[in-house]
């Protein structure tokens, strides 16, 4: 049997394992250290505009850190994107508030700018209007920014970009994970880079990223004893993780050149196809860093996903269906939904393929032959 080809594998470079082994030689294995403060220079520089980056344990906690610096609380209501990853949304939860989910849109797939305008008028009216927005940058396609951050701001709602899957994509020649107040970004080991586990909360001021430390600190009070007025959090990334994750920024420009690569592969190679279509850029104004290719099946073909995603499987070769959206899910059925059914078809139809920064020209022989045979 030919050996496994994954969705979306970690890929180490060369300088990662030397990192570790330095912050092993000089003894900081704890979640503060040289190459923690590297990691996020190295971030902040990247992003270039007004990002103050705070390195911790996952993306998840990034959220919940950037919904707890923006004063969410129980009983509040957060607007969320529904077509996203469970992550998105768990941690508004966590803080007791409850998310509204909101459709997409056919173009870029992320959270449709005149359902959420339709669904704020209506929260309001209700006398609930949202204490934020989460909007997410799907597969790594920067939603209609500057569209959803005018109604934001037209009422005074503060944003938070959801950019887990998005690094080193860029909207109108804007990094994604530099916009609304706050950003988060993903290093977990499917993502485009990897600490093996981790993720980074993206402030827009100095300040706020102090704050971000204090909070995933455990809310230390600058005293000689330990004295608390506020609940924090054990949140900061390792100092060996953070090594790992300054070694793949080094090679985070090829890695995005790979990606979007193996997306020209899918597009040449369903160009004369009838029955799928690969979701792509509308213009230039959206460059995507591909993290994931995806398709569409046609409603006419006399396939389905999951027959797709089965043949692949006999091959050997990963594939998945799209996220399936929140409004859908059991755990969130109590919360309120606007919008119709635009990314409910998208998950109906869609499939993710193997898009890993290092697949081989063997391996995309091997999915081109398998997909050939099928489609
Ligand atoms: C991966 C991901 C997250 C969460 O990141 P973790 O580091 O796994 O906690 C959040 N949102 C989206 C869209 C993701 O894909």
């Amino acid at each position: 049997m030919n050996s496994k080809i994954w969705l979306s594998a970690p890929h180490i470079g060369k300088t990662e394992e030397q990192y570790v082994k330095q912050a092993f030689n000089e003894n900081w294995i704890a979640p503060v250290g040289p190459q923690l403060i590297e990691f996020e220079s190295a971030i902040d520089a990247y992003l270039n505009t007004s990002s103050f980056s705070t390195a911790l344990s996952s993306g998840t906690a990034a959220i919940h850190l950037a919904l707890t610096l923006l004063n969410v609380a129980n009983g509040d209501e957060v607007i969320c994107q529904s077509f996203t990853f469970c992550a998105t949304a768990n941690p508004i939860t966590y803080l007791g508030a409850t998310p509204v989910f909101i459709d997409s849109e056919l173009e870029t797939w992320n959270m449709c700018p005149v359902v959420l305008e339709a669904a704020i008028k209506d929260r309001i009216k209700k006398n609930k209007k949202p204490k934020a927005i989460i909007f997410v940058d799907l597969y790594g396609m920067p939603a209609k920014i500057d569209v959803i951050l005018k109604v934001a701001s037209a009422y005074g709602i503060p944003v938070i970009e959801d950019a887990a899957e998005a690094l080193g994509s860029t909207y109108k020649n804007r990094k994604c994970g530099t916009f609304g107040q706050f950003s988060i970004l993903s290093f977990n080991g499917n993502k485009i880079i990897t600490t093996s586990g981790g993720g980074a909360l993206v402030s827009r001021t100095k300040a706020f990223q102090e704050r971000a430390l204090f909070y995933a600190t455990q809310a230390k009070e600058p005293e000689t004893h330990f004295q608390h007025q506020y609940i924090g959090f054990n949140y900061r990334l390792s100092n060996v993780c953070a090594a790992i994750g300054k070694g793949q920024m080094e090679v985070l420009e090829t890695r995005i050149a790979q990606r979007q690569a193996n997306h020209q592969f899918y597009e040449k190679l369903f160009q004369e196809s009838l029955n799928i279509s690969v979701f792509k850029s509308p213009n230039e104004s959206y460059q995507p860093n591909y993290w994931l290719s995806c398709i569409l099946i046609n409603k006419t073909a006399s396939f389905r996903s999951v027959d797709l995603i089965n043949h692949l499987s006999n091959h050997n070769i990963e594939a998945r269906l799209l996220w399936k959206p929140l409004h859908l899910q059991p755990v969130f059925k109590n919360s309120p939904y606007y919008g119709g059914s635009v990314c409910e078809d998208l998950f109906n139809c869609g499939v993710c393929l193997p898009s890993g920064s290092n697949l081989t020209p063997n391996d995309l022989l091997r999915i081109a032959e398998a997909l050939s045979k099928f489609v």
